[in-house]
């Protein structure tokens, strides 16, 4: 079926998200909803939000480990990123390099900064700065849980979101 690349991203529903074809993982909606369950293609897809104080990993304080992106399985966060934040979303001041991407978000009032993954454009959360934090950076990625997945596995994260053509095996 011939498609056009270009038509289609016009007509795609938001209009602060960088083209599709910027990403390396590209799926049509229909196959999204195959991989991803109902909530998940609703926060990853529709940029929803999960309810406070609900999510899986809000209160989960790992010693080691990477949060990956449910969608595509690019690894994210790692566990010594997360903390404490009292926010009701899980939160971590920093990312693994290159895997996630900040846009403006101008939604509900709001001047924000959206993050989603650098590798398949999933929707995360959103990126604050400067709030106190006793933390190395002072950022706050406020993620929704069930836009990622927990692997105690650390050596996850040295494949720098390279998940589809990596098949090293690091032991
Ligand atoms: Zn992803």
């Amino acid at each position: 079926m011939p498609t056009i690349p270009f038509i289609g991203s016009f007509f795609s529903s938001s209009s602060s998200t960088i083209p599709e074809s910027d990403y390396r993982v590209q799926k049509t909606e229909e196959e999204w909803r195959t991989i991803l369950n109902k909530e998940q293609f609703r926060v990853l897809r529709e940029k929803g939000t999960e309810m406070e104080d609900t999510g899986e990993y809000n209160k989960h304080y790992p010693s080691s480990g990477v949060y990956a992106c449910v969608g595509c399985g690019a690894p994210l966060y790692r566990a010594s990123h997360k903390f404490n934040s009292g926010c009701g979303w899980p939160a971590f001041f920093d990312a693994i390099p290159g895997a996630i991407k900040p846009q403006d978000d101008n939604s509900m009032g709001m001047k924000r900064t959206e993050i989603v993954c650098k590798n398949c454009g999933g929707h995360l959360g959103h990126v604050f700065e400067g709030e106190g934090h006793n933390t190395p950076t002072d950022q706050r990625h406020c993620v929704n849980s069930v836009s990622i997945k927990f692997s105690p596995d650390e050596s996850k994260a040295d494949g720098k979101g390279d998940v589809e053509t990596n098949g090293e095996s690091k032991v």
